[in-house]
């Protein structure tokens, strides 16, 4: 068995108003080519402008990714032709990058494992190019929308620990709100390089760089199958040639795009129309005060702490304003479980019915935590209290005022609740003399009790009492 080796290159949009160089805006319009300025299509005597936003966004992204931030940036250009890229050289990183020697912590089917980060840099997208048989159309709107691209040390080691870091990267970008971060809409997408080694080797395999993969699944798919492709080259005697291929999703296979003799030689240089930017360690500071706590951090609290099952954890984590309203609640009630259970049950439940988001839903902490309360008092039971829940994200009203519309408080005085019971058995004789017989009636006596309090009587209570009336007949 060889070992596989993976290092990941991801690209990520950043949020931002404007984009990275000019005052065109960042941002989706069904009208290809109307967020375009001359600076985006790099036209004579322009002079770009960094976007402090980007920047800014940037530099929280390396902190999250425990990175050192440099004093200062530079911003270099990359040379190489291609119709996306309208000046002819990309504006990037590449001497003084945002982030450098950071790390993030993923669990890849419940082990933790610490994956290096290279560098993270920050530089400009490209155009969108949409091909067809004899012409392609291109859309210069993507072009100088800020990008930040992190580079992985290759110390990945399967397809699932790949997965399990670039999930783990987007909730980075979701949690520091810095990116939407979405697949569909080709905002992070990722190269991936893949070598083997063979099990005693002491230095790295040959590497095969695979471009442009959109989804997390097809970095999934098009490891699995280069690792294959590769064993299957070395089994019958052959040698890795390092190239960049590209993935085929109809084949599920990689192909060659170019070898490693027509690599492009981009001659780097610091752009001169972009002087360094010193970094302000305050401003770093300010920064890292911003940076919430992340998801693994929730996940640890929530699974050691509060003892939380993994699965309703996750189910909490994976969306960070549902984390959010979850923290809020135990905030207001010291009843972690409990909450948990409501909010990964019954709410998310209605939520995925619905099709409706935690921000969209008619229910906010207080309402949620004043129900369980009620619960925890004994004044509602548990089938109530789905009842109310469900009303409550119905209709917006609180919980009090529901409990009292539909009549439903408990009747938890034990005094009262041994009358019915006393009334219930008076007028149902038959029954007595069943169970002193043995005959298994007591759940259809509590029953009765229900049906004559309309469910109001507290089950718990009423069950404690009917035993003790019973029980002075044997
Ligand atoms: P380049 O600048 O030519 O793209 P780098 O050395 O910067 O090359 O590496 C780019 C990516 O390739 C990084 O993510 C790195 O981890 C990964 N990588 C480098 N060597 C290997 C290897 N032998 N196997 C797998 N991945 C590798
Ligand atoms: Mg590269």
């Amino acid at each position: 068995m060889r070992k596989v080796v993976i290092g990941l290159e991801v690209h990520c949009e950043l949020k931002s108003n404007s984009k990275i160089f000019s005052s065109a805006k960042n941002g989706f319009s069904d009208i290809p080519n109307s967020n375009v300025s001359v600076v985006d299509m790099g036209m004579p005597g322009i002079l770009p402008v960094v976007n402090k936003e980007a920047v800014r966004n940037s530099i929280k992204m390396a902190l999250a990714m425990n990175c050192m931030v440099p004093d200062y940036l530079t911003f270099e250009r990359k040379n190489y032709f291609y119709p996306d890229l309208p000046k002819g050289y990309q504006i990037t990183q590449f001497k003084h990058p945002i982030g450098t020697n950071g790390y993030v912590m993923i669990d890849v089917n419940g082990e933790d494992k610490k994956i290096l980060i290279h560098d993270t840099h920050l530089e400009e997208d490209t155009a969108s190019m949409d091909h067809y048989n004899d012409y392609s159309l291109l859309d210069y709107n993507r072009c100088g929308v800020p990008l930040l691209e992190t580079v992985t040390e290759p110390c990945i080691n399967s397809a699932d620990e790949a997965v399990a870091f670039l999930e783990g990267l987007r909730s980075i970008f979701l949690y520091t709100d810095t990116s939407y971060a979405r697949s569909d809409k080709g905002q992070i997408r990722c190269d991936v390089n893949v070598s083997l080694m063979e099990e005693n080797a002491t230095e790295l395999g040959t590497r095969v760089e695979i471009k442009n993969i959109n989804s997390f699944s097809g970095v999934k798919e098009a490891i699995i199958s280069e690792v294959a492709r590769q064993n299957e080259v070395l089994d019958n005697g052959g040698e890795i040639v390092q190239e960049t291929r590209r993935y085929d999703e109809s084949t599920n296979k990689t192909y060659t795009m170019r070898s490693k003799e027509d690599a492009i030689d981009y001659r780097y240089f610091t752009d001169p129309n972009l002087p360094p930017i010193k970094i302000d360690k305050e401003w770093v500071e300010e920064i890292k005060s911003e940076i919430p706590k992340l998801h693994n951090e929730r996940f640890r609290i929530y699974t050691k702490e509060y003892n939380i099952n993994t699965k309703d954890a996750y189910t909490i984590v994976k969306d960070k304003k549902v984390s959010d309203f979850y923290e809020e609640c135990v905030n207001l009630l010291n009843e972690p479980v409990l909450i948990s259970n409501w909010l990964t049950g019954d709410v998310m439940k209605y939520l995925n019915r619905e099709s409706l988001t935690i921000e969209e839903a008619k229910l906010n902490p207080i309402m949620l935590t004043d129900m369980i309360k009620m619960v925890i008092q004994g004044k509602i039971n548990g089938k109530q209290a789905k009842e109310v829940l469900e009303k409550m994200l119905d209709t917006g009203k609180d919980a009090n005022t529901l409990v009292n519309e539909l009549g439903m408080t408990q009747i938890s005085d034990e005094g009262e609740i041994r009358q019915i019971i006393l009334s219930v058995l008076a007028e149902n004789k038959n029954l007595i003399d069943d169970y002193k017989a043995g005959k298994k009636v007591f759940d259809y006596i509590v029953g009765l009790v229900m049906k004559t309090t309309r469910g109001k009587a507290n089950p718990i209570i009423s069950a404690k009492v009917l035993k003790e009336e019973l029980e002075k007949y044997l």
